[in-house]
């Protein structure tokens, strides 16, 4: 079997050189026991700051993939079943099955498997928890979401306009702006380019934003908070404009627009709801069936490649989930 290992914690922006292949001997199976080999891996967001709080140099890369049985000494699981485990960045791995959760058996011939890992998996998830639990959308509301193109904005904008609300996305390219357009997004427009990212979020909603589904944090969340309307509720999902920091930024101060417009604001983790797991991927398998739910994924090919994908996400290369294929 084959890992990536963090060889050395970041500093600043993630390096090639902060990454190793490793080689691992895999022990034969024991009673119980399964061998799987990942198929599809997810490269995410969150893996920055978290290998930088909480692993050590030399642990393998945390992650999730879409893996397939390849041998099984456990009743429960029949070789060429797929799953979807959290084993980091490896391409063969042993399970005693407790830590794996296989595909739902009405997943269609026509869909990718990969999906388990963005539109049917955490990022699909944490849109649809993350807008219903935590945003409390209701139709006819205004929903702004950055980062809009990507896993989870992509989910959360499209959500958004099947619960009937008006939706204003921004993302890093034209291309991505096009993208959201074609996805049925009322507004859209590149932050990158635009001169005043406050007058572009006041032109896209004259009258302000219900709902605010934050990716990105830092300055973008600091401007838009002021854009909210009276009683606006402010799902903080993640602050990517932070991640890669060495010297943390200097904040605006929010308290005012906080107090005067009686906001909510209420940071989450998907987690949160994994006891109601199953009513999601039900319900966001369902919408992509249907076609209400259209998705895009960004694959990289060959696990040699995990770092650049993994890279190239967090720079905005990808248009719709980041995904490698072994
Ligand atoms: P994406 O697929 O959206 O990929 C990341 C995107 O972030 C890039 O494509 C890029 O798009 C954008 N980006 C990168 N740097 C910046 C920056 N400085 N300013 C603005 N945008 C930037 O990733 P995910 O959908 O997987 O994750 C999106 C966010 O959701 C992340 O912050 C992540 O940590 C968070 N998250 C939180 C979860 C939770 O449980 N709370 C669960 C899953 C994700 P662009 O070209 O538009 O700049």
């Amino acid at each position: 079997a084959k890992a990536w290992v963090l060889k050395k914690h970041f500093e600043g922006f993630p390096q090639n050189s902060n990454f190793d292949l490793k080689k691992i001997e895999l022990p034969n199976l024991k009673d119980g026991e399964l061998l799987l080999e990942s198929v599809f891996l997810s490269v995410d967001p969150y893996m920055r700051p978290y290998s930088q709080r909480d692993m050590k140099e030399g642990d393998i890369m945390i992650g999730t993939q879409v893996a397939r049985i390849v041998e099984s000494k456990n009743p429960a699981f029949t070789v060429g079943s797929f799953v979807v485990a959290n084993r980091g960045w490896r391409t063969h791995f042993i399970s005693d099955g407790k830590d794996l959760q296989l595909l739902p058996s009405s997943w269609p011939e026509s869909l990718p498997r990969s999906l388990a890992l963005g539109t049917v998996g955490m990022p699909g998830l944490t849109a649809y928890f993350g807008l219903l639990e935590v945003c409390k959308m209701k139709p006819g509301e205004t929903v702004l979401v950055n980062a809009a193109a990507g896993a989870v904005g992509s989910v959360v904008g499209q959500l958004a306009k099947i619960g009937g609300c008006k939706v204003v996305g921004c993302a890093g390219s034209d291309d991505k702006v096009a993208y959201l357009k074609k996805l049925g997004f009322d507004e859209a427009f590149n932050y990158k380019t635009v001169t005043s990212l406050d007058e572009a979020l006041r032109k896209a909603s004259p009258d302000g934003y219900d709902c605010f589904f934050d990716n990105v944090g830092g300055e973008f969340a600091s401007i838009a908070i002021n854009q909210m309307k009276k009683y606006g509720r402010i799902a903080i999902c993640g602050a990517i404009s932070l991640y890669n920091d060495s010297v943390p930024q200097k904040g605006a101060y929010v308290q005012v627009p906080m107090i005067f417009k009686e906001l909510q604001m209420e940071g989450f983790i998907v987690s949160r709801w994994n006891n109601r797991r199953e009513e999601g991927v039900k319900t966001l398998l369902k919408w992509v069936v249907e076609g209400k739910l259209k998705y895009h994924e960004h694959v990289t090919k060959g696990f040699e490649n995990m770092p650049m994908a993994f890279i190239g996400m967090l720079k905005g290369e990808n248009l719709g989930k980041a995904i490698v294929r072994v």
